[in-house]
């Protein structure tokens, strides 16, 4: 069973408006396991509506329009529909008393345009809108069918609740087929290096599928499985998982809506540790994200923006500044270490890097994306370096996340043999 959504309205086409009807819709119908094949945005125009209809009823079995059935001049959608299926409007005396009574309810008069709304294609069953004025319908053309909502977020998803799915699922006896989805996190390594590990199963599963997709220094593997039940469904994910999990193990921080602080805040309040860090380049980032969750590990954060600031943190006297600031590694320890020291924490992260356009790390050339990351505890320290390609401004959430995933990697232990941290006992 193939499904296409239509959303229709210029204001979309303008981006004066985000298209939150068009996932709502997408999410819906895979819930009901319907294949969504085509998504199509128009503007309210009589003729490219209507070539839009035509075209999504010559190939899908359902196509669902979003828009353009209120009162006014511009909202064409029940015209076009039924121009495209052969049928004249019809009023209903159901639907206009419906419209009436609700206007009379909240004490408003009806505008003689509101009658408009009362007219649906001959043949086409009412949707009742109970949260609005606009009805919905369906119409049908060659065994394939429409089915027109109002484009208000609200009213689209009441009708589709209560009318849409409940309505495919028994005109085209779907069964309950559930699409399920699952979705596992990764940091730290990239697209290619995911891909070496899993690429198999991205290229050659069917059910469950595998995709991937990257964000700035974060991997999503989107598990997907399409079944008569949930139950069915959710089985077939957790043996892929377990797949995938045997593969990169550790390297997975979390899953579905686990972020990557959260996680590493829920490691550090099980081993009741408490947190301090030292920014430079991703500008109180760091300490962001641990706040915006209401971390309570995290204790005292400080945004080291000038080299006399990292100096007098550092605890470098000015006279030996200019040969110890050159040393990334000594300097980005012990800006850790002194940090750990004068908050009283349990851990201290320090993160340097070169800020985009300037001469921050007190290089002589600029090594801009170049970020050094250091972990420092009672047992020791962990420093890592990294030198990031690309686009400038992407770098800051990328040491941002690399940092908080440093840390992680610390706080369990782990090493990867690809990245292993240089360390320095204590002992
Ligand atoms: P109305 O009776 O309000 O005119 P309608 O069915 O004609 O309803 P539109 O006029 O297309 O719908 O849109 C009404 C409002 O709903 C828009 O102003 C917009 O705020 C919102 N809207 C429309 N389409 C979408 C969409 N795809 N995603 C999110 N919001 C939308
Ligand atoms: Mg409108």
């Amino acid at each position: 069973m193939n499904a296409e959504i239509i959303m229709i309205g210029s204001e979309l086409l303008l981006g004066q408006i985000v298209d939150t009807n068009a996932a709502y819709l997408a999410r819906e119908l895979a819930g009901a396991g319907i294949n969504l094949f085509f998504k199509t945005t128009v503007g309210d125009n009589w003729r490219r509506m209507a070539e839009v209809i035509e075209n999504a009823l010559m190939r899908s079995d359902i196509v669902i329009t979003s828009g353009g059935i209120g009162p006014t001049e511009d909202d064409l959608t029940r015209e076009v529909v039924a121009d495209v299926v052969g049928q004249p409007l019809e009023f209903r005396q159901e639907l206009f008393d419906q419209i009436e009574g609700l206007f009379k309810r909240h004490g408003f008069t009806m505008s003689p345009n509101n009658r408009k709304q009362a007219f649906i294609p001959r043949d086409a069953i009412a949707i009742e809108n109970p949260v609005g004025t606009a009805p919905g319908f369906v119409a049908e053309k060659n065994g394939r069918v429409i089915i027109s909502l109002p484009g208000v977020p609200r009213e689209l998803k009441f009708l589709t609740e209560t009318f849409v799915i409940p309505f495919l699922r028994k005109r085209f006896s779907l069964g309950e087929v559930t699409i399920v989805s699952r979705v596992l996190k990764i940091c730290g390594m990239g697209e290619s290096r995911v891909d070496t590990q899993v690429g198999d199963l991205l290229r050659d599963s069917s059910n469950p599928t595998l995709g991937i997709l990257a964000e700035p220094a974060q991997i999503l593997l989107r598990i997907t499985a399409k079944a008569p039940s949930l139950s069915e469904a959710t089985d077939k994910i957790a043996v892929m998982e377990a797949d995938i999990r045997g593969r990169l193990g550790p390297l997975i921080f979390g899953a579905d809506d686990d972020t990557l602080e959260g996680t590493v805040n829920t490691m550090l309040t099980q081993k009741q540790k408490s947190l301090a860090l030292v920014e430079t380049l991703t500008g109180g980032g760091i300490a962001q994200r641990f706040t915006s969750i209401g971390s309570q590990a995290l204790i005292e954060a400080v945004v080291a923006h000038s080299e006399e600031a990292r100096r007098r943190l550092a605890g470098v006297e000015t006279r030996r500044w200019s040969d110890e600031k050159r040393n990334h590694r000594s300097l980005v320890v012990a800006l850790a270490r002194e940090m750990r020291g004068r908050s009283g924490s349990d851990i201290a992260v320090a993160a340097l890097g070169i800020l985009p356009g300037s001469e921050q790390l007190e290089t002589d050339e600029k090594e801009s994306g170049k970020t050094c990351i250091a972990v420092e505890s009672e047992t020791g320290s962990a420093y890592w370096q990294f030198l990031f390609g690309g686009i400038d401004s992407l770098n800051q959430t990328r040491a941002t996340v690399l940092a908080i995933e440093m840390l992680r990697r610390y706080l369990i232990g782990y090493v990867d043999p690809e990245f292993p941290p240089r360390t320095q006992s204590r002992h």
